[in-house]
């Protein structure tokens, strides 16, 4: 069986919010054909935008899998459920127990309805670069010939200094 290397953000700013990036990560090394291979740091980043929430804690899980994107996506929403999201009763980008988002999957680009991969914010958001750099600084971000690193430095250079808080959260 051929198995990726995907990468899972985490983030979470409700409720017991370590308790929710440790269940993430046990339940992503619980999956089926798949076992973790690595976590970065967790963080803390400060939301922006309109809504007023809690800081986030965020950090990224790299896993070995055989199974699919669309079925990972799957397995990663029903984590979500676990810890109680309910995507119909929340504002975008508000407050949430459990965010769980494929941002890379082995060398694959999919453009699919509901999933596209890589993330389509990666590249802007540095709750997720930052984690990500401290995995796998060197890994090539499919259809995009930047490296992580390279990434993360770039948006470093945009903004104003080391800001690591700079935008959103999950
Ligand atoms: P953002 O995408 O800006 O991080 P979000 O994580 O808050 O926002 P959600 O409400 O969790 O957004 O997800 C909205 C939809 O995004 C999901 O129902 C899912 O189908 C879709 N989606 C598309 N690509 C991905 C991906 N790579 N990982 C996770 N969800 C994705
Ligand atoms: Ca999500
Ligand atoms: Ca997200």
């Amino acid at each position: 069986m051929d198995r990726v290397t995907a990468y899972i953000g985490i983030g979470t700013n409700l409720g017991d919010r370590r308790s929710h990036v440790n269940h993430a990560v046990e339940q992503l090394d619980a999956l089926p054909d798949s076992c973790l291979a690595a976590v970065a740091a967790v963080i803390e980043t400060e939301p922006v935008g309109p809504i007023t929430q809690r800081a986030y804690l965020n950090t990224i899980a790299a896993i070995e899998t055989g199974l699919s994107p669309a079925v990972l996506l799957g397995c990663l929403h029903a984590i979500e459920r676990q810890r109680g999201r309910d995507r119909r009763r929340e504002q975008r980008w508000g407050p949430r127990t459990l965010d769980l988002d494929i941002l890379i999957f082995g060398d694959r680009v999919v453009q699919e309805p509901g999933l596209t991969i890589p993330h389509r914010r990666l590249a802007e958001r540095a709750f997720v670069l930052v984690p990500l750099a401290e995995v796998a600084p060197e890994l090539l971000v499919p259809g995009t010939g930047h490296t992580v690193r390279s990434m993360l430095e770039a948006l470093m250079d945009r903004s104003t200094g080391m800001d690591t808080n700079a935008e959103g959260s999950a």
